[in-house]
């Protein structure tokens, strides 16, 4: 049986389950705020690159596009720390091949909005949804160029617009939605390294580069045309924050203090710092995600993130996939799929969205500490001694598909065990010491 969905937003999430939805032969018909992005540059709103790893693959393959996405990305198998005096040092993220995707997110949207027409989606742009009636099952939108007002009545209309989401606005209005906006007090700004001589790259492509500064941090991420997209995560207000950075010689000496390596690197430093936008980060929770059988949300309208784990994206396409796991399994029952497919999802959603707050803090104050590395060499030689007893939490979110909430308690289980052998280790160099002492 097919149904007919009506889809707010044709961001990554909303293009995903278009094509998902129409492969699977149900009529499909989405609503974009902004203008096709085929016809030329669009505001994207957010980063310039984002990681796409396993998950994303395994949602992008089944829409036949895994092979495209990797082809229009850059490998980064490690993270590659820059210390304040310049040194650099290399943290491999797994074993051998496994690796993260910076991929472009204009391309990415626009194959996967090609792909959800060629599955026979019908895609309107410029058009945004404003009013939601739940109950009649009608999404009204609006004409962005005249003005015009249209309602469309649904199968069943499917969030996926986004953190600020109009569907989701319409849930809130009713009783029992439980809801959650946590700002992170850092935003972020992006910067630009530019290609070198004939388009090479002016740091290693095929890394992540972190400058971790304890209440901050930088991050650069390879384009394919010698680029590097810098994303710069700092406080918004206060002493260390953007807004104590006022003028340009405050920028560079800020840079000249923390970042002296990237200052010959962007050469348009105090340009971009100026001329682009701060962002701000943000946590949604909310529950339920779906009326009846008239309405559901995914991706950032249900649960935005973070972006330190680099999942938003991913989880927003696996996502898609338990959707139409979800409603294959009922065919007929909307609102069995919808309970299904979120009964499957939250628990998952949150674990990631408390993975990624935790990856922060990590990223910002752990990676270059001895104990860190050393922990992490401990983890390595545990899973190579033990590989199915023993999996560190990057690799099985960023390498697998086992479910994020599995990952987290499992990776809690391990910690445990670490914490044992620490304490261990420790009381037998005591009792090594004392016996010497004697
Ligand atoms: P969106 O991508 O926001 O798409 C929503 C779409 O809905 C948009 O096209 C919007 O125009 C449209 N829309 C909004 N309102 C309306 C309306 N009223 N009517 C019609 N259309 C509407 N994720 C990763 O996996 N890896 C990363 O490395 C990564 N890096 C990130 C870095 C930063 C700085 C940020 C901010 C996020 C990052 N993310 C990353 C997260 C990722 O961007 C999001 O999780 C992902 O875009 C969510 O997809 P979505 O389709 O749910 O929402």
């Amino acid at each position: 049986m097919t149904d007919r969905f009506l889809i707010a937003g044709a961001g990554l999430g909303g293009s995903l389950a278009a094509a998902l939805l129409a492969r699977a032969g149900h009529q499909v018909h989405v609503y974009e705020r902004r203008a096709d992005p085929r016809r030329g540059p669009v505001d994207a709103g957010r980063s310039i690159n984002l990681a796409i790893s396993a998950r994303g693959l395994f949602a992008l393959g089944r829409i036949g596009c895994a092979d495209q996405v990797l082809g229009m990305g850059v490998p980064l198998y490690g993270r590659l720390i820059h210390s304040p005096t310049g040194s650099l040092t290399y943290q491999a993220y797994g074993t051998g091949k496994q690796c993260i995707n910076s991929v472009p997110r204009a391309a990415l949207n626009q194959l996967l909005v090609e792909s959800a027409e060629a599955a026979g989606a019908r895609i309107e742009f410029g058009r945004r949804s404003h009013d939601v009636d739940l109950i009649e099952g009608t999404l009204t939108t609006v004409d962005n160029r005249t003005g015009e007002d249209s309602r469309t009545v649904a199968g069943a209309i499917i969030g996926a617009d986004g953190a600020y989401s109009s569907v989701r606005a319409a849930m809130q209005r009713r009783e029992w939605f439980d809801y959650s906006q946590d700002y992170l007090e850092h935003g972020y700004k992006e910067l630009e390294i530019p290609p070198g001589p004939n388009g090479t790259h002016r740091l290693e492509p095929n890394a992540l580069h972190i400058w971790p500064r304890g209440g901050y941090m930088m991050m650069a991420m390879a384009n394919q045309n010698g680029s590097f997209t810098v994303t710069l995560y700092m406080r918004i207000g206060g002493e260390r924050g953007f807004a104590s950075l006022a003028t340009p010689a405050d920028v560079l000496r800020f840079f000249e203090r923390d970042f002296p390596d990237a200052i010959p690197l962007i050469p348009e430093l105090t340009d971009d710092f100026f001329t682009h936008p701060t962002g701000s980060l943000l946590t949604i929770r909310s529950h339920p995600w779906h009326v009846d059988g008239k309405a559901v949300l995914l991706g950032d309208a249900a649960h935005a993130i973070v972006p330190f784990y680099g999942q938003g994206a991913n989880a927003a396409f696996e996502d898609g996939v338990a959707l139409l796991e979800a409603i294959d399994a009922h065919p007929g029952q909307l609102g069995r799929a919808f309970e299904r497919y979120e009964a499957i999802r939250k628990p998952n959603t949150d674990a990631i969205a408390d993975l990624a707050i935790a990856n922060f803090h990590e990223m910002r104050d752990h990676v270059a500490s001895p104990f860190f590395l050393a922990k992490k060499r401990l983890q390595k030689l545990l899973h190579a001694l033990v590989p199915r007893w023993f999996i560190p939490l990057y690799p099985m979110i960023s390498f697998s598909t086992i479910p994020y909430a599995e990952a987290k308690a499992r990776a809690e289980r391990q910690e445990r065990v670490l914490k044992a052998i620490g304490i261990g280790f420790a009381v037998v160099l005591c009792a090594v010491g004392a016996l010497l002492l004697l």
